[in-house]
């Protein structure tokens, strides 16, 4: 699968090693990913996330997703 940030779409950077005889092979940088199971609008999603977006809150992870209270669940059951 293609490694791309879901949130901001980062992926990854293309450039050269230079050694020191100044002789360029390719290499690429690739973003730190992280698997995390993260709350939509349609339900629980596991997707690939930078860490930079982790940091800065752009996800609501289901771990941290506050439980319905119980009356809510009660009044649900009810209607
Ligand atoms: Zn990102």
């Amino acid at each position: 699968m293609a490694k791309r940030c879901y949130i901001c779409g980062k992926g990854p950077m293309t450039g050269n090693n230079v050694s020191h005889s100044h002789k360029a092979t390719k290499r690429r940088w690739v973003p730190n990913l992280q698997k995390v199971k993260i709350m939509t609008e349609s339900g629980p999603k596991r997707v690939w996330v930078c860490t930079q977006c982790i940091k800065e809150g752009k996800i609501q992870k289901v771990v941290n997703f506050p439980k319905p209270k119980v009356e809510e669940v009660e009044t649900a059951q009810e209607a």
